[in-house]
């Protein structure tokens, strides 16, 4: 059994380069496609299929379709020598019309077509002023189905490879493989059958050269199982791990109760509950990995904080990274204006700091002269190193994978790590997120926190909004206006910052302070001009999403949001969640295009709720997570072939079968299981 596993790695493992009809020129451009081995180039899906198998009538093709034809030949090839290039062509027949077959520089047609004789063609038909034509097909002699009569795999290229070069390789590729039986199953006999699912070997040869429309969904489905199911026990396993791993054990004397009696707010139930959670983590011999979800504004800062405040009473560092300067840097501020009484040094580490401050910055950090460090990226670069590193806390966690989170983890020893976000995710989603996370749920705004009113308004209301604005700046409130765009952009029909500080700066609010903010501007611009915003010396602050993670500005009682139908809902919500963070009335005014149904729906559940899980759901409902997340991915690991919308279904199977398989057999000892062990030791990146 051993041996023959050997045997199969071996011939996967081995270089492209190896592989008939490949070479080292061929396997150079193969390796820019990310194909470096001989798994690769099999587990390498295409992007989409040509069905070449249903014939067309010549009555019925349309200018600029691909088009199977089955056709009499009614003259022979004619040569025409035109400036550069030679063109042949050729006049073809069915019983509906005639067709215009043309190529460049063939020659070798004009011994094979013959006239008279029957051939199917594939290419693409193009109708100028009525004549139909087909230029450059593919074709087989009647009978033959070399080129046509299948369903034909189109894969993503790179420059210098062609479809039927790459189509070539992998077919030699799935060959060798079967000749050497080396596709090896990874899925359980028992969910195999349960399921009805292709075995490993016929999925791979189905996706890659299906008979059939059926054969293929049977082998997209079985694919996506597999990888889906994988990447569930996967994090499942992870999270086991995890618990077994002896942790720091925080010091139970430590107490917060003085901390939080001294704050400038009483807690929740809700955030207190989450407290004492962390609390038992770190207390506890185990590693703590918990997630922390928790609606815009509910308050996780100040929960992170009193973790933070264990840990270095505790005798340890904390590293926090957020996603953007500006938020690291505010939750700088609020640490030290919380935590630097009870002795405790904060830093910000952020890519603006001038070389000589990091340098100074690094040095106290790695003294243990600085207790918590707080920063983007920046904290995971290789010269960051801790003296004493006990826990890390990433906030807005879905823009991080797992991965960053391990790099940051691997500072310290055995370290805790907390994870804060406010993006409300679907339960079927959260467990492919952070399926090896626990998680706790600040289910609870503070309160007197007002209903944030929230109108969805067209253009016709555009001068009653600015009016408002008005009468809001006189208040002594500052007002957000969100653009989707930084400049002008000629394809996309969307405001941009830029355009729209001109219009209010110069027009609209010419006698009160605007200012902008986006992400192409420098970090220390992007913090002079938060700054001046939360001091309150900006009254209009125009800006790009930079502002919708974690900003907080009391003061601030306006969200206008152009081009809102724009945005995800679950990204709405977290713009909104801008304001209604001080004492008065917010408002969000949502600025739409647009008439279809779908856009008025989505604006619609915006106005009428404020609960960021209902909207997540219907965001999901409406438009699939590809969208839900918008355009950043981040945190969503990378499928091959599974699409976490249209296989939602398998996702929710297969996350009962993973909890079921931990459950009852959490190391894979069973002879059932043996398999998943093998299947998920390597190869699969979160
Ligand atoms: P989020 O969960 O979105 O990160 P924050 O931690 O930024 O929310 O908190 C939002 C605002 O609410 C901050 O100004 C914070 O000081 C304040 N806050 C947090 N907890 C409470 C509370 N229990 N009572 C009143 N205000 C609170
Ligand atoms: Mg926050």
């Amino acid at each position: 059994m051993i041996k023959e596993n050997n045997a199969h790695t071996e011939l996967l493992e081995k270089d492209i380069r190896f592989l008939r009809g490949v070479g080292p020129e061929k396997a150079k451009l193969l390796n820019k496609l990310g194909i470096e081995k001989i798994e690769d180039i099999i587990t390498y899906f295409p992007r989409e299929y040509e069905d070449r198998s249903k014939v067309k009538k010549i009555s019925e093709l349309q200018d600029g379709e691909e088009a199977l034809i089955s056709v009499r030949a009614l003259t022979n090839v004619i040569e025409i020598n035109a400036k550069r290039l030679k063109i042949y062509k050729l006049s073809v027949c069915d019983d509906t019309a005639r067709i215009q077959i043309i190529w460049y520089n063939q020659q070798y047609l004009k011994n094979v077509i013959k006239r008279g004789n029957n051939y199917k063609f594939y290419g693409k038909v193009s109708i100028k002023n009525g004549e139909i034509q087909m230029a450059s097909p593919v074709f087989d002699a009647h009978g033959v189905s070399n080129n046509t009569g299948k369903i034909v795999p189109i894969y993503p290229l790179t420059y210098g490879i062609t479809q039927f070069t790459l189509r070539k390789i992998i077919e030699n590729a799935l060959i060798e493989v079967e000749k050497a039986n080396a596709i090896v199953e990874n899925l359980p006999e028992y969910l195999i059958k349960k399921y009805n699912l292709y075995d490993r070997k016929t999925a791979i040869k189905e996706i890659h050269f299906p008979k059939n429309f059926d054969t293929f969904k049977k082998a997209k489905t079985r694919l996506a199982f597999e990888e889906l199911l994988l990447m569930q026990i996967k994090l499942l396993s992870l999270k086991n791990q995890y618990k077994l791993n002896k942790g720091i054990e925080f010091d139970k004397n430590v107490n917060m109760q003085d901390v939080i009696n001294n704050l400038p707010f009483k807690l929740t139930n809700a955030q207190l509950r989450v407290i004492n959670e962390i609390e038992n983590d770190m207390e506890s011999s185990k590693n703590m990995n918990r997630l922390v979800q928790g609606d815009v504004g509910s308050g996780k800062t100040v929960v992170a904080m009193m973790a933070a405040y264990k840990a270095v009473k505790s005798g340890y560092q904390v590293a926090m990274m957020a996603p953007t300067a500006i938020l690291a840097s505010q939750h700088e501020i609020n640490f030290k204006n919380i935590l630097e009484q009870y002795g405790i040094r904060c830093e910000l580490l952020i890519s603006g700091v001038t070389a000589k401050n990091k340098r100074e910055i690094l040095e106290r950090l790695e003294n243990g002269e600085i207790d918590i460090i707080i920063g983007t990226h920046a904290v995971l670069e290789d010269n960051v190193v801790f003296k004493n590193l006990g826990l890390v806390i990433t906030d807005e966690q879905h823009r991080f994978g797992v991965k960053q989170r391990e790099v940051l983890t691997e500072k310290g020893k055995s370290v805790d790590t907390l994870v804060m976000t406010a993006t409300p995710i679907p339960r079927t989603l959260a467990l492919i997120l952070f399926g090896d996370l626990d998680i706790s749920i600040i289910d609870e705004l503070p309160p007197n926190r007002k209903k944030i009113d929230t109108f969805a308004v067209t253009k016709a209301l555009e001068e009653r909004v600015n009016i408002f604005i008005e009468k809001q700046i006189k208040e002594g409130k500052q007002v957000y206006i969100v653009c989707p765009l930084v400049e002008e952009n000629e394809e996309i029909d969307a405001k941009s910052v830029l355009e729209t500080v001109e219009k209010y700066k110069n027009e609209i609010l010419k006698d009160y302070k605007v200012e902008y903010l986006h992400g192409k501007m420098k970090a220390k611009e992007k913090e002079e001009i938060m700054q001046k915003f939360k001091n309150g010396d900006i009254d209009v602050l125009i800006s790009t999403t930079v502002i919708e993670v974690g900003v907080d500005v009391p003061n601030a009682t306006v969200m206008v949001i152009e081009n809102a139908e724009r945005f995800g809902l679950a990204q709405l919500h977290q713009l909104r969640g801008r304001v209604g963070r001080g004492q008065d009335k917010s408002y969000c005014i949502l600025k739409f295009k647009g008439n279809s149904e779908i856009i008025r729906k989505r604006m619609q559940i915006m106005v009428e709720t404020n609960d960021g899980f209902k909207i997540a759901e219907k965001d999901l409902e409406l438009r699939g997570t590809g969208e839900f997340f918008g355009t950043r991915q981040h945190g969503i690991p990378d499928f091959k072939i599974a699409n976490l919308f249209e296989d939602m279904k398998i996702l929710a199977e297969v996350q009962k079968i993973s909890l079921e398989i931990i459950r009852e057999d959490p190391e894979f000892n069973l002879e059932k299981n043996i398999v998943l062990k093998e299947a998920i030791k390597e190869k699969i990146v979160i």
